[in-house]
């Protein structure tokens, strides 16, 4: 895909809400959407990935080794949106793979949630940022349209947006996690809960009340509250 060829998403769909009401009741929803990126269309997240895995958008094509397009069940009503890949998460093309990954699938099945069914998981940015630095605004634009199709595609009820960087660059907060962590905002058409980046976690291991891990503990039970909830 050339690059003048990915100038502009045009979404071609129902909107977001009626996708999220609409999606269990019709299974074959996201392979009859549309979405079009510059003159391409993309009719499944499948045609989507296989774009992204030889995009040159941004310069992180130079450095990476794998696109890191997602991970998980594509008709999950749970995404979750992290920042970027590692350097582990580079090597094998999957999102959360590493330590912190590691950590995010331990949180998930405490409250019996299973990440390869339960989720689909991605990032704010498919390529990894050299040294792990944060994703530069030019970067987390360029690859913005991989990731409002893939919340399209797949119609999320809930997101979870895992560290700050996730959330600057989809709701624009600048707020601490800390001063924002467990609370429901309003994003495309799903609900949208910031939470600490679980490489946050690893560095701050206390478990007593209070503590980021702890607070952690409090949100997912949240998470799992409104998922039990949509049924
Ligand atoms: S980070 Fe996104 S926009 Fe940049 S090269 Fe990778 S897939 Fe393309």
């Amino acid at each position: 895909m050339a690059e003048q060829d990915i100038r502009q998403l045009t979404i071609t769909s129902a909107s977001q809400n009626n996708r999220a009401e609409n999606k269990e009741n019709d299974s074959s929803l996201r392979f009859e959407e549309v979405i079009t990126i510059g003159d391409i269309s993309f009719a499944s997240l499948d045609a989507l990935a296989k774009a992204a895995s030889v995009c040159t958008r941004c310069d992180l094509c130079q450095t990476r080794t794998n696109v890191v397009f997602a991970d998980g069940n594509p008709k999950a009503k749970l995404m979750i949106i992290g920042e970027g890949p590692g350097q582990k998460e580079d090597e094998t093309g999957l999102p959360f793979v590493g330590r912190a990954g590691q950590l995010l699938d331990k949180i998930l099945a405490s409250v019996d949630i299973d990440r390869q069914w339960d989720t689909y998981i991605c990032n704010i940015v498919k390529c990894r940022p050299p040294l792990n630095r944060v994703p530069t605004k030019e970067e987390a634009a360029a690859c913005k349209e991989y990731l409002m199709a893939q919340i399209t595609f797949v119609g999320p009820a809930l997101i979870l947006l895992a560290g700050s960087t996730a959330v600057q660059y989809t709701l624009q907060l600048k707020e601490p996690i800390s001063k924002i962590r467990g609370r429901w905002f309003d994003y495309c058409g799903a609900k949208a809960m910031p939470i600490f980046h679980p490489s946050y976690l690893l560095r701050n291991d206390t478990k007593t009340v209070g503590s980021p891990k702890w607070l952690m503990w409090q949100d997912i039970k949240l998470v799992k509250e409104e998922l039990s909830r949509l049924g």
